[in-house]
């Protein structure tokens, strides 16, 4: 078996994996092997979903051609893995940008549909399912079938957040938003505690599409919660100033910062987390009222491989939503525990998420969410064992996007329609062809 050493982005667990990298959907069918397969993207998701150790991991990068688009409809009919960087660099100056978008652009079509990203106006224009019309899956069988709302529905829906354990998604038609300017007019707004971040992000729920707020992860006490929430919404032709209107649809270079070896541990301790928070709200803060899609949407983008500033031992992100109804104490709590825990919290988002939708697992609810890295050391799994039981008490759930620790029984406490995604599962994939680390930790593949 060749072997290939992979990680998911926090880099705390590398395993070896029998990794396959087609070009065609003919050759991901011959790629496809009976003792356990799982797809993979840019490696974006945290923890063990694109792993399968041991056994086969296909990577989908190679399939990145267009097939078609339709300027009038926005419809743009792609290959699995063109990521979501490439459809902004090659449609992006023909005034369409992929319509829903998570933190990074260095992401594929395909992971987009197995996590059902979401992004920062999701209380407005929900998850990235909201935007496929179709897909074409490869499924256990070897056949090749058309999945859309009509069409296979529940074998589409069962994808969207279905971690890669449905099928391998060979190609996908999205409806691309169409844009006048890649620019976004943003404000950002300083706030002196968690209620006064909790207000803010509510007040602009129905003035901007866009709404998240960054903390400062050491401020404890009444200072807990405190931070820079920014808004905003895609800028118009004719508000930009007559600088800017030169190039509306200006793109982005790539970027030349990179981590280029693990740092050591002790680069991240509390003196260097307290500068570091400093300097980030210092920049949220600072932005200018116009400012381009890169910064607005993946200022992390800007460090190439930035997850090797944790260090050796990886790190984790731990994202939760809780329902309104549990409220802002339980927001309150849970933070007061993370930052108070003697780990090392760090960068981290907090925002309100809209409405479910009609995917089993997928992981927005009505609710806010907050998502915080926290470098691994010894006791963060009981940390998040501790944290997972109060989420699940409070009605909430975790992102498997960005998870790591989650055991099965909690699972199935969080997502209450698991039984029926496994019933799907079990239709499609009877023999569990479709299997990935994450698959095996969660009892939702062999
Ligand atoms: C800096 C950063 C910011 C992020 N911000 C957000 C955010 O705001 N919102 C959000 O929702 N997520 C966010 N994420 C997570 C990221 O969007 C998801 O994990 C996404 O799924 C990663 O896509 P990928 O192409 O890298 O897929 P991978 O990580 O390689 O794989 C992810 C999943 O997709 C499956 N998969 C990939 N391709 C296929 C295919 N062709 N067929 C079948 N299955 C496939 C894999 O099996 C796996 O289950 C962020 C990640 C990073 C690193």
């Amino acid at each position: 078996m060749p072997v290939t050493q992979l990680h998911g982005w926090g880099a705390q667990r590398r395993v070896e994996c029998d990794e396959r990298q087609p070009e065609t959907a003919s050759e991901v069918a011959r790629a496809v092997s009976t003792d356990g397969t799982v797809g993979r993207g840019l490696g974006r998701s945290y923890g063990d979903q694109a792993l399968n150790e041991h056994r086969r991991v296909i990577t989908m990068t190679r399939l990145d051609r267009y097939l078609s688009f339709d300027e009038g409809t926005g419809l743009l009919r792609c290959e699995a893995g063109v990521s979501l960087g490439q459809i902004i660099r090659d449609f992006g100056p023909r005034g369409s940008f992929p319509a829903i978008t998570p933190g990074t652009k260095f992401v594929t079509v395909g992971g987009c549909i197995a996590n059902d990203v979401h992004g920062k106006a999701h209380h407005a224009q929900g998850t990235f399912v909201t935007c496929v019309e179709s897909m074409q899956l490869l499924v256990a069988d070897g056949r090749v079938v058309t999945a859309s709302r009509s069409e296979n529905s529940e074998l589409f829906w069962a994808t969207f957040g279905g971690v890669g354990l449905t099928g391998m998604v060979l190609e996908a038609t999205l409806r691309l938003r169409k844009i006048e300017t890649t620019y976004f007019r943003q404000r950002a707004i300083p706030t002196k505690d968690l209620s006064h971040t909790l207000e803010v992000l509510e007040e602009y729920d129905s003035k901007s599409p866009y709404s998240v707020a960054t903390l400062n992860s050491v401020a404890t006490g009444a200072r807990l919660g405190e931070g820079v929430v920014n808004v905003g919404d895609h800028a118009y032709l004719d508000e930009l100033p007559a600088k800017l209107k030169k190039h509306p649809l200006k793109l982005v270079g790539d970027s030349p910062l990179v981590v280029p070896f693990d740092l050591p541990e002790l680069t991240l301790n509390p003196l260097t987390i307290r500068v570091v928070n400093q300097v980030i709200t210092a920049m949220m803060k600072s932005k200018g009222e116009f400012t381009l899609y890169e910064e607005f949407f993946y200022p992390l983008d800007m460090i190439n491989d930035w997850y090797r500033g944790y260090g050796k031992r990886g790190f984790i992100q731990y994202q939760f939503v809780v329902p309104y109804a549990a409220g802002a104490d339980t927001v309150r709590s849970l933070m007061n525990t993370m930052m108070t825990s003697g780990q090392l919290p760090f960068l981290n988002i907090l925002k309100r998420m809209g409405d479910a939708n009609e995917a089993h697992l997928s992981f927005p609810m009505k609710g806010y969410t907050f998502a915080i890295d926290f470098p691994v050391r010894d006791g963060l799994v009981e940390l998040t064992r501790e944290l997972d039981a109060r989420v699940a008490d409070a009605g909430g759930r975790i992102y498997l996007g960005k998870d790591s620790f989650l055991e099965a029984a909690m699972l199935r406490r969080m997502y209450p329609r698991v039984g029926e995604w496994l019933e799907v599962k079990k239709k499609w994939d009877p023999e569990s062809v479709f299997s990935s680390d994450l698959g095996r930790r969660l009892e939702l593949s062999r």
